[in-house]
């Protein structure tokens, strides 16, 4: 059979990870990766990828299967999403969870306009973590979910923390009470505050001068982001930085804590610990990848989510292989 045709819209580090998910996959070949950068100032990963400027992508229509959109949420998604979805048939991980609803109108709307398939929204959270609170909740109708993220390097309370003056550089992990997890996974459905579930860890490189104390307890008191957890500051030179915080990890837990019969207790757990965050998204993004295909060749346009994905379009493997791996 031929092999799957992917294009990668946007290289940064989703970008960077649908190549070596795609490299991984038998079945699938990259075309080439769209950057709105000048394409000499973008390192290509291999010299047999091209990097393309963005205004090419409509010439290459033809030569491309599936485009795998990895711009940023805030402000790529909402302007790519829609307009690309007119013309290929897509993949994305718009994570900003209020407006997933609009995102997905408009997304369905130029989908449908251009006779393509979408799906939206697939990653880990959004994405196989919904897809696993999904389940619980229909499986254990009398229930409690429990969603816990991290240990993980969280990107928007890393830029808050760098965004305090005095503050030269930082990271931000988000920890998850293994006290909490204990409780929840013995089946008594605990009800949990904010403070109880995670914790927050920064480290932090001051400029050179400033004061130590009040950067602290800027950050640690700063609503929305810290003060609603116990915080805690660590100081650390601009090497120690660069050296032991620049992985990207995350990962969490998706507990479903229910009842059924006369009582029994049934407990369901998925469990993500990532060593890389968007390498992980992008693969993925790369297995709905195959499944946008499918969809789109079984005439199934506009846009989805990974709630309207059979599981089984997502393997490589044919229905009747998998049939025969049941169990
Ligand atoms: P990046 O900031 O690394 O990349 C976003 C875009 O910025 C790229 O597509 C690229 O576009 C541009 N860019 C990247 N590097 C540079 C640079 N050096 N100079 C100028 N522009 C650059 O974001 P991520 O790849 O880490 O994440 C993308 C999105 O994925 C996030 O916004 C997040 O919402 C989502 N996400 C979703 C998850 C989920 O579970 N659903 C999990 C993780 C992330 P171009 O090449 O055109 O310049």
């Amino acid at each position: 059979a031929a092999r799957l045709r992917i294009g990668i819209a946007g290289y940064g580090n989703l970008g960077r990870g649908v190549v070596a998910a795609v490299d991984r996959c038998a079945d699938m070949e990259l075309v080439g990766i769209f950057t709105r950068r000048d394409p000499a100032q973008v390192t290509p990963p291999r010299a047999d990828v091209p990097v393309l400027p963005w205004d090419q992508l409509l010439e290459h229509r033809e030569d491309i299967d599936v485009l795998v959109l990895c711009g940023g949420s805030k402000e790529d998604l909402p302007e790519h999403g829609p307009a690309l979805a007119a013309h290929f048939t897509t993949v994305d991980s718009f994570d900003t969870h209020a407006k997933i609803p609009a995102y997905y109108g408009a997304v369905d709307d130029a989908a449908r306009a251009g006779g393509h398939t979408a799906i939206i929204s697939v990653g880990w959270d959004p994405g196989m973590f919904s897809l696993n609170r999904l389940l619980g909740e229909a499986l254990l109708p009398d229930g409690e979910t429990y969603t816990f993220w991290g240990k993980g390097l969280s990107q928007g309370h890393s830029d808050a923390v760098r965004r305090v003056a005095g503050v030269a550089g930082g990271v931000q992990y988000t920890v998850p009470s293994e006290e909490a997890i204990d409780a929840v996974r013995s089946g008594r459905r605990p009800e949990l505050t904010t403070r109880q579930k995670h914790r927050r860890e920064c480290y932090v490189v001051l400029e050179e001068g400033a004061d130590a104390a009040a950067v602290e307890r800027a950050i640690v008191t700063m609503p929305d982001y810290f003060a609603d957890y116990d915080t805690t500051v660590s100081f650390i030179s601009a090497e120690e930085l660069a050296r032991d915080h620049a992985a990207m990890p995350h990962g969490g837990f998706v507990i479903r804590s229910g009842s059924t019969g006369a009582g029994s207790s049934q407990v369901v757990e998925y469990r993500l610990e990532l060593g890389s965050n968007p390498e992980f998204t992008a693969s993925v993004l790369v297995a709905y990848a195959r499944a946008a295909a499918r969809l789109h060749a079984a005439g199934q346009v506009g846009a989805k989510t990974v709630f309207d994905v059979p599981p089984g379009l997502l393997s490589p493997k044919p229905a009747d292989q998998l049939r025969a791996e049941l169990l």
